[in-house]
């Protein structure tokens, strides 16, 4: 048996009442002071001797990418990631989750590891199990990591034999896709994954505008920095705004965070519209890859 992404399909209606948007930022100081959930890297965190208290819910992301595209593996052990993570929930406060040692799929990435996707998944999973075993203060959660929807099927395949249950789970990351996301490819791997296919409740790194309106409706959560690119591309600063360029400017961010949110809401709120199963059908896709994890977890 394969599973049926149309199986929990019901118009009109959407799973995930609790939709969060974090907005992203290089700025760890805006922890003291933001009114929106932010999602900031421990690369952001991890050298301040003194930490801001958090005026609001955040996020951890681990800065997977960066590390492993500037070092080609995980300089960060995991004792220190550990003992950050623990510092962070201490001394600043309402971090909701924070994301593993994570190990992604993106050629570039591969090049620079040496590695394949499988060993990246194995990794990837092992760095969950391993940061849970030592029971940190705040959930560390899952991400699925992979290249093709095989792959992210694997990858929650691994995650099973684990032992981890994923559609328990109150989120679950879906890596390497923050790159490629507003891609009909990605479109069709996030609603295989989410509430209108596996039923996993997901989290969406760095997804745009587009990405948002393109297949919002299948996630749980996501992040954006995109305001960053927006204003470093723009030529003037906002009405109000005294600094030169608003690349570092907690209110260009906060406009971009009603937009993005407001997209993400739209999305959740929407019908299911005929053209999101007129591209090709992910439950096609899922059943080619003979995957017995996508029959377990279609129940
Ligand atoms: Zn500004």
């Amino acid at each position: 048996m394969g599973v049926d992404v149309r199986r929990s399909t019901v118009a009109g209606v959407r799973p995930h009442a609790d939709l969060t948007f974090y907005l992203g930022s290089h700025h760890s100081a805006w922890l003291a002071f933001a009114d929106v959930p932010l999602f900031i890297s421990h690369r952001r965190l991890a050298a301040r001797r003194n930490l801001p208290r958090a005026a609001t819910a955040w996020a951890l992301d681990s800065g997977g990418f960066t590390e492993l595209d500037t070092c080609g593996r995980w300089r960060v052990t995991e004792t220190s990631y550990l003992h950050s993570i623990a510092r962070y929930h201490h001394e600043i406060g309402r971090l909701r989750w924070c994301a593993p040692q994570d190990w992604m799929c993106e050629p570039r990435i591969l090049a620079r590891t040496g590695l394949t996707v499988r060993d990246h998944q194995r990794r990837t999973v092992d760095s969950v199990l391993s940061l849970r075993t030592a029971h940190p203060p705040v959930p560390v959660i899952p991400v699925l990591q992979g290249w093709t929807i095989a792959d992210y099927l694997r990858c929650a395949e691994l995650y099973e034999t684990a032992g981890i249950d994923l559609r328990a789970e109150p989120i679950v990351g879906v890596g390497s896709v923050c790159r490629r996301q507003a891609t009909r490819e990605i479109e069709t791997l996030v609603t295989a994954l989410g509430p209108d296919g596996l039923g996993l409740r997901l989290h969406g790194f760095g997804v745009s505008l587009a990405g948002s309106r393109r297949y919002g409706r299948s996630l749980a959560s996501a992040d954006s920095l995109a305001w960053s690119y927006a204003a470093r591309r723009q030529r003037n600063p906002l009405n109000g705004c005294r600094h030169r360029s608003c690349q570092n400017c907690y209110r260009f961010a906060r406009a971009f965070y009603d937009r993005a949110a407001s997209a993400l809401r739209q999305a959740a709120t929407a019908s299911v519209q005929p053209a999101l199963f007129s591209m090709p059908d992910p439950s096609v896709a899922v059943r080619a890859t003979g995957s017995a994890v996508a029959d377990r977890l279609a129940g």
